[in-house]
């Protein structure tokens, strides 16, 4: 027998459980008959919800033993709850989903028969439309996915989700990078392995409503470049460079200006753009350090990525 963990981070779902569990049933029924040798564990993980998640939870809880669950002190974020997940999580093939249902769960026999049949030691989704989802937010999402992809060593698909199957090995491997600033997608790219990619159309949310905001996806971005691209830091130096040689050029003519033609007290106006362009330019250089040593900073304090209030 070999166990299939099913990890589901949830914050504020107490209207998309029932369906997700309801689904996953169905899903799970399927799947047993294909491999029989498989035994499921549900793994939810409520994010310091301030809904009746955790009572929803525990419901299921009291019904079917398969399922466990961790509740947390106050809301980590979805990246901690997966974290937490893949700590608590038992089995030898380990799977995270949205509790929302944007995750169809009909594609874990394919994602499974990958990793049994095919090798793979994951199994990963990436939405081929975004189809009902705000064109702005689509648009920002494709640049993202460029820009990270030439900043950054490692790939970053675009239209990946956190939808993966993984082996106990990779999961394993996932669990040593035990760094607070913890961009899930690119963790998953960082550690290796052999994965195989599935596509699907984008599937919109059964109940609730998404806890991203635009300035919170904004904010998730750059927590993503800080976490696995040093280019900003390259790219100061650059800008540290070029700036020093124009200033060079700049004062040779100037000296060369005077010289030839005295010193006439004009230039005023030249003199403030001059000073307002370093000023600000230094500002924004010392705030990109600043931004990597704040994360520097966090990260030495070394603090537990989630704190639970509840398990079972
Ligand atoms: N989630 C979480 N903690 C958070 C925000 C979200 O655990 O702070 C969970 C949420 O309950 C859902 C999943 O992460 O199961 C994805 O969130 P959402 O559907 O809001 O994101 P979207 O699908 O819109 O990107
Ligand atoms: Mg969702």
């Amino acid at each position: 027998m070999s166990l299939l963990s099913v990890i589901v981070p949830c914050y504020n779902e107490e209207e998309a459980i029932p369906f997700f569990y309801e689904a996953m049933q169905t899903v799970a029924g399927d799947f047993s008959q294909k491999y029989p040798e498989v035994d499921f564990e549900y793994i939810f993980i409520d994010d310091g919800s301030t809904d009746k998640t955790l009572d929803v939870i525990k419901n299921l809880r009291d019904k079917d033993k398969r399922v466990h669950f961790t509740s947390f002190s106050r809301n980590f974020g979805k990246e901690a709850a997966l974290y937490a997940g893949f700590s608590k999580a038992a089995g030898d093939y380990i799977v995270c989903m949205d509790a929302d249902l944007q995750d169809p769960p009909e594609l874990l026999a394919d994602m499974y028969s990958a990793l049994v049949t095919e090798g793979f030691d994951s199994a990963a989704t990436r939405r081929v439309t975004r189809k009902g989802e705000p064109k702005i937010r689509s648009f920002f999402a494709r640049c993202f996915y460029k820009l990270m992809n030439r900043i950054s060593d490692i790939e970053f698909v675009d239209g990946a989700r956190d939808y993966r199957i993984m082996t106990r090995k990779m999961v394993d491997a996932i669990l040593e990078l035990g760094e607070n600033n913890r961009f899930t997608k690119g963790i998953y790219s960082w550690v290796g392995f052999k994965t195989k990619w599935i596509e699907f159309e984008n599937v919109e949310r059964v109940a609730g409503e998404t806890k991203w905001s635009f300035f919170g996806l904004l904010r998730y971005s750059f927590e993503a470049i800080l976490g696995f691209s040093t280019a900003p830091l390259s790219c100061v130096i650059s800008l540290g460079f070029i700036v020093t040689a124009f200033a060079f050029i700049l004062i040779i003519f100037v000296v060369i200006r005077t010289l030839l033609f005295g010193d006439p007290t004009n230039g005023w106006p030249s003199m403030i753009c001059i000073v307002v362009f370093f000023a600000g330019t230094q500002l924004m250089c010392t705030g990109i350090v600043g931004a990597y040593l704040g994360k520097t900073y966090l990260e030495t304090k070394n603090r537990p990525i989630f704190i639970a209030r509840e398990e079972e």
